[in-house]
C-alpha cells in the first residue's frame, strides 16, 4: 500500500479545512501494513544460481532498496523474509527449516526460480526437494530459470500487495497474534532419505504393512527346483566348513582323558587353539620316536 496522501485527506469523518493539511486519518490495518511492507528484510542466504540474480537485484541497477528490502540481515532473529534463492537439496532443507523457525513472527517465504517452487530441472532427483512447500507455507513464487531480477522484484512487490490486503481485526490474516506461542514447524529428519514428521504416522503403517507383506512371502513355499539348488549349496558349504580330522590318540595327548572335548570346546577360536596344539604334540611324539630308533 503506497501511502496516498489525497485519498488520506478524502475521509468520511469531517475534518476542518484549516486542519485538512494537518490530519491524515486511515485504519490502525493500514498504519501497520504500511509499517511492515516498506521494511521487509530478506534473511542473507543463497542456495545456488538463483542466488546470484538474488544479489544482482540488490545491486545499484536494480536496488531492491527502493522498497524498503535493503537490509539484508545475516540472523534468522531479525529477518521478516525468507527468500529461498536456489535448488533445496535434501541435506539442505533441515537448516531450512531450522533458520525458518528462528525467524520471529510476522515472517514470509518466496520460492525464487523452478527448483524452489517445484523441484525445476532436478526434480524427482534422489537428493532434491521437490518444492519448499512441502516443508514451508511459501507466500510467493517467481517462475524462471533463473528469474530475472526484474521478475524478482515482482515476486517482493507481489508479497507487498498480499501484505496489503491483510487486517489486524481478522485473526486468519495476522496468527500470530493468536492465543499461546505457535507451534515450530517440525524440522525434517535426514536419513538414507528426507523424513518429514508430520508425515511419521503414515510411514510406520507403510513399514508395518511392508514388513507383513516381507514375513508372508518368507512362509510361503519355494519351487521344487530351487529348494533342490539350495540344498545342495547348503551340502557343500557344510562339506567344506567342516573340521580337519584330528588323531584322537594326539588330542589324549594334550586334553585331559575322558569327556567330549569338541562339544565342551563351542568358540571357534578354542577349536583352532587345540588342533594346533594337537598337531604340535604329534610332531614332538614323531620327533620322540625317531630319537629312539636312532
Ligand atoms: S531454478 Fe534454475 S537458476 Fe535457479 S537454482 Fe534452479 S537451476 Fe539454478
Amino acid at each position: 500500500m503506497e501511502l496516498n496522501l489525497q485519498e488520506l485527506k478524502q475521509t468520511e469523518f469531517p475534518v476542518p479545512v484549516e486542519l485538512e493539511d494537518n490530519i491524515a486519518i486511515t485504519s490502525l490495518s493500514q498504519l501497520y501494513n504500511w509499517g511492515r511492507r516498506n521494511s521487509l528484510w530478506p534473511m542473507l542466504f543463497g542456495l545456488a544460481c538463483c542466488a546470484i540474480e538474488m544479489i544482482a537485484t540488490a545491486s545499484s541497477r536494480f536496488d531492491f532498496s527502493r522498497f524498503g528490502f535493503e537490509v539484508m540481515r545475516a540472523t534468522p532473529r531479525q529477518a521478516d523474509l525468507m527468500i529461498v534463492s536456489g535448488t533445496v537439496t535434501k541435506k539442505m532443507v533441515v537448516p531450512i527449516v531450522r533458520l525458518y523457525n528462528q525467524m520471529p513472527e510476522p515472517k514470509y517465504v518466496l520460492a525464487m526460480g523452478a527448483c524452489a517452487s517445484g523441484g525445476g530441472p532436478f526434480k524427482e532427483g534422489y537428493n532434491v526437494v521437490s518444492g519448499m512447500d512441502k516443508y514451508l507455507p511459501v507466500d510467493v513464487y517467481v517462475p524462471g530459470c533463473p528469474p530475472t531480477p526484474q521478475a524478482l522484484l515482482y515476486g517482493m512487490i507481489a508479497l507487498q500487495r498480499k501484505i496489503d490486503g491483510q487486517s489486524i481485526a481478522n485473526g486468519d490474516d495476522v496468527p500470530w497474534y493468536g492465543v499461546g506461542p505457535a507451534e515450530p514447524t517440525p524440522v525434517p529428519v535426514l536419513g538414507p532419505d528426507i523424513i518429514d514428521p508430520r508425515q511419521m504416522d503414515m510411514i510406520r503403517r507403510q513399514a508395518e504393512s511392508a514388513a507383513m507383506e516381507m514375513a508372508a512371502l518368507g512362509q510361503r513355499e519355494l519351487p521344487a527346483a530351487t529348494q533342490m539348488v539350495a540344498a545342495k549349496a547348503t551340502t557343500q558349504e557344510a562339506v567344506a566348513a567342516a573340521p580337519a580330522e584330528v588323531d584322537s590318540d594326539a588330542l589324549n595327548f594334550v586334553l585331559p582323558t575322558g569327556g567330549t572335548p569338541w562339544s565342551e570346546a563351542e568358540d571357534i577360536r578354542e577349536k583352532r587353539r587345540l588342533r594346533a596344539l594337537a598337531r604340535k604334540a604329534v610332531r614332538a611324539t614323531r620327533r620322540a620316536a625317531e630319537t629312539d630308533e636312532g
